[in-house]
């Protein structure tokens, strides 16, 4: 038997599921996680913290998470300047379930989503996931978005919502604010349409957050999450700051107490060690802006990066150059865009033995 061969939905007919390689090799710079673990006093905080927790696990956890949007709206408050209350915050099992469950509510049979291509394929997977038929918006040959050509694919198509993604995955690319105005009246122009910031890598950029375009703006969403700046991807700990109707809106999907005791406690451990995770925030960063200068004097095709990861090229076959790294111990990512391979930035030790490894092979081109 296979897939096919079950009677599965047929938005589902012909896909394969998200996932990068996990393969066993010394350096890992595929999946744009922290390099850095937790340091061991916030370690310890989460243990004693999910002690407490672990004591009352006869119980349901807080089905709101009250305490730790608290926390969150705090956190967002603190680095953008823009206040934002509890109510205007909700939380998941990572962003990929805050998209879920935006998509659950706002996208579904007989309704559209559209995202700019190449993106992160999650809001395209996530879309027909939940029945809701996707579309794929056009960028620049530079992978920025082109007001104009977005405006005339919004009038055509219509969608229900609309995906921006800033910075964007793959190709690290932020959107400024003038560009999500303007798309976000676009699509407002032609019918109610839920606008999505996807902001997972964020506190990565050169730019400002987005979130005070929120202000006054009830069908803009932007999601977040603990996987990246944080450094804690295995936590899956994902949050939207949003319009509190929209926080309303999402608790008719989500399932009852979706975020365990145990992750609300390790959450709640990882915000009193903010400052301390920003810090490595800093650090990658400046590691980042390295690995580009060094990528570009080997006469490479950089794309500017305002992530935690580069995308660069322009290589006739990316995915031979992407197997000829591999080779070497390095493991990078070939998103199936033509001539592009991206790389997460790790250590400093990391990144040099991805340069070195970059140098090695296109030599040999
Ligand atoms: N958005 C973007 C743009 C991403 O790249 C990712 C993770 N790769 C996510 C959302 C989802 O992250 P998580 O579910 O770990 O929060």
């Amino acid at each position: 038997m296979k897939i096919d061969d079950l009677p599965v939905r047929d938005e589902l007919r012909g896909q394969s599921p998200y996932g990068a390689p996990q393969l066993d090799v010394p350096v890992q710079l595929n999946t744009n996680e922290n390099p850095y673990q937790l340091p061991e006093p916030l370690v310890a905080r989460i243990a004693e913290r999910v002690a407490e927790a672990a004591r009352n696990l006869n119980r349901y956890p807080d089905r709101d998470a009250v305490e730790l949007r608290t926390e969150l709206a705090r956190y967002l408050t603190r680095t953008t300047g823009f206040e934002r209350a509890p109510e205007q915050v909700w939380a998941a099992n990572g962003s990929n379930e805050i998209i879920q469950q935006l998509l659950q509510t706002f996208g579904g049979p007989g309704r559209s989503a559209l995202g700019f291509e190449p993106s992160y394929q999650m809001h395209e997977l996530i879309s027909r996931g939940t029945g809701t038929r996707w579309i794929a918006g056009p960028r620049r040959a530079d992978f920025t978005i082109d007001v104009d050509a977005a405006v005339a694919a919004l009038a055509e198509h219509r969608p229900d919502v609309l995906f921006i993604c800033s910075p964007n995955n793959p190709t690290g690319t932020a959107v400024d604010a003038a560009t999500v105005l303007a798309l976000h009246d676009a699509a407002q122009a032609v019918k109610p349409t839920m606008v999505i910031v996807d902001e997972a890598y964020v506190e990565f950029s050169h730019r400002e957050s987005l979130l005070p375009l929120l202000a006054g703006r009830p069908l803009l969403v932007v999601t977040r999450t603990m996987s990246k700046a944080f450094g804690a991807a295995g936590l899956r700990l994902g949050y939207l700051a949003a319009d509190r109707a929209v926080v309303d809106a999402v608790q008719l999907v989500r399932l009852p107490y979706h975020l365990s005791a145990v992750t609300q406690a390790t959450a709640l451990a990882c915000l009193e060690h903010t400052d301390t995770l920003l810090g490595y925030v800093e650090r990658l960063k400046a590691e980042r802006d390295r690995v580009v200068d060094a990528l570009r004097a080997l006469g490479l095709d950089v794309t500017d990066s305002d992530s935690n990861f580069i995308q660069f090229g322009t290589f006739e076959d990316q995915h031979a150059v992407w197997r000829a790294i591999l080779d070497l111990g390095v493991l990078i990512r070939d998103n199936g865009v033509p001539g592009q391979l991206r790389v997460t930035a790790g250590t400093p030790a990391e990144n040099d033995a991805f340069l070195d490894a970059v140098r090695t092979v296109t030599k040999e081109l």
